[in-house]
């Protein structure tokens, strides 16, 4: 099967064809820094991470773009109430969401390009949009005329005929009732304070949507391959992205549009006011695991809702625990006879893996996948039925299919050789019959994190989560 992704453009799966041979060039709407991230936020940048994994891992060079909004309504609002400079104010949360992004095992960016580091962009880009009378002035402000713009609606499936003309929304976020000319360019007024860039088009700052058209293009060119983002950006967010910048270059903007569905808690829309909002750090103050965060965030395909649960956390955690076990276990299986069945279940598991992946990333189909080997090569495993040799080439098949998931990554994974001296030491204990030993040696091991587990098979050790 080829690969294929869902496009909400065209609305339908279309067979993936990059503009450059080879290499992917995509770009991902990131956050705006006037407060920590939320979970939902942390859906769609996981889900952009293991889109890009698996890019890399089919061969392609991946160049990605995440972009960080650090001037709009809601940053100098936040810094205006602390009465600190907008910097110093957004300074704190761009640090905490990479932060944020490393405990999640999100793969760093090629850049994270900051809004109010690329104002000459902007400038150049709303001049040129003037230029091309797609813009207009108005009381210092300046406006996108969406009349000039005929595939206006195209992303979102929107039938714009009943648009008002002249008709202008200065807000970055709006609802769809409320299609109007949208705000390229904020001319100052009071309320920004210091805020204010002077420019050719005037004293102001830019509109949230302008940001990412010039970066993007700025970085990518002027048509890339892929662009994401959460569907709550599809109107106005990327329609008015795929406005400015299609008027202003005369060129497709992107091939492939992909969204990401929204997350819910508990059944419920999250939102402060619900009591049901999480930060990513509210989540880990809680003691929870973030790979097993990560792991309930990227197993529920991207098209569906997810619903965010402490008990589907809990079933992450336990999925997460399965695959250590196996892979810990794998590691200190002894010498043997080669297996060929190993080969067929690792072409096999293989197959399916991509095949998966392939239809439009299906994570969740993918990971059903790895638990079939894992219970696969488990059954071999008890009947010592597998060799060295077979269990590393597992091993082998599980890091290439983790450099797609991100889930294996844990604290130092060998068995040191004091670890595995107490582990030898305990057997012989039992074996004299010294069960007092045997016990202390239990109780060390596990003040260490290991566990063991007396089995027919023989003792299998796992560390604690
Ligand atoms: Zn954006």
């Amino acid at each position: 099967m080829a690969l294929q992704f869902f496009n909400t453009l065209t609305r339908r799966k279309e067979e993936f064809y990059t503009i450059h041979p080879g290499e992917v060039r995509m770009y991902c709407c990131g956050p705006t820094v006037y407060d920590f991230a939320h979970i939902g936020n942390f859906r769609a940048y996981v889900f952009t991470d293991v889109l890009r994994r698996y890019l890399q891992y089919k061969g392609y060079k991946v160049t990605q773009i995440l972009n960080v909004t650090d001037v709009d309504d809601r940053t100098i609002g936040g810094s205006q109430k602390q009465g600190i400079p907008l910097g110093e104010y957004t300074e704190k949360y761009k640090q905490a969401f990479f932060e944020d992004l490393s405990s999640l095992n999100i793969k760093p960016a090629d850049v994270y390009p900051e809004a109010t580091a690329h104002i000459t962009d902007m400038e150049a880009l709303v001049k040129s949009l003037m230029d091309k009378g797609h813009a207009y002035e108005n009381k210092g402000s300046i406006y996108f005329r969406i009349s000039s713009f005929p595939e206006y609606g195209k992303l979102s499936h929107m039938d714009i005929s009943g648009l008002k003309a002249g008709a202008r929304v200065a807000a970055d976020e709006y609802e769809k009732e409320e299609v109007a000319d949208f705000a390229l360019w904020k001319g100052w007024d009071e309320k920004d304070g210091d805020v204010f860039w002077e420019t050719e088009v005037g004293k102001g700052r830019p509109g949230w949507h302008i940001e990412c058209s010039a970066m993007s293009m700025k970085y990518l060119g002027k048509h890339f391959d892929i662009h994401t983002g959460g569907v709550d950006l599809i109107f106005p967010h990327h329609e008015n992205e795929i406005a400015q910048s299609q008027a202003a270059t005369g060129e497709k903007f992107v091939n492939f549009w992909l969204h990401n569905e929204h997350l819910m808690v508990e059944g419920k829309r999250m939102g402060k006011r619900f009591g049901n909002y999480y930060t990513l750090r509210d989540l880990l103050n809680k003691g929870y695991n973030p790979i097993a965060i990560r792991y309930l965030l990227l197993a529920t395909h991207h098209r569906q809702q997810l619903n965010f649960t402490f008990d589907g956390l809990e079933a992450s955690k336990n999925a997460l625990q399965r695959l250590y076990d196996f892979v810990d276990n794998l590691k200190i299986v002894k010498e043997g006879k080669n297996n060929p069945q190993v080969d067929e279940i690792i072409s096999k598991t293989t197959q399916g893996f991509e095949d998966a992946l392939d239809d439009d990333l299906n994570v969740s189909e993918a990971l059903g996948v790895v638990f079939n080997l894992v219970k696969d090569i488990n059954r071999l495993v008890e009947d010592k039925n597998i060799s060295k040799a077979d269990a590393e080439k597992v091993l082998n098949l599980m890091n290439g299919f983790d450099s797609v998931l991100g889930i294996l990554k844990r604290e130092e994974l060998v068995l040191d050789e004091q670890i595995s001296k107490l582990i030898e030491r305990r057997s012989k204990a039992r074996e004299d019959k010294d069960f007092k030993l045997a016990d202390q040696i239990r109780k060390d091991l596990e003040a260490k994190g290991i566990i063991l587990e007396d089995t027919p098979q023989g003792i299998k050790w796992k560390r604690k989560m």
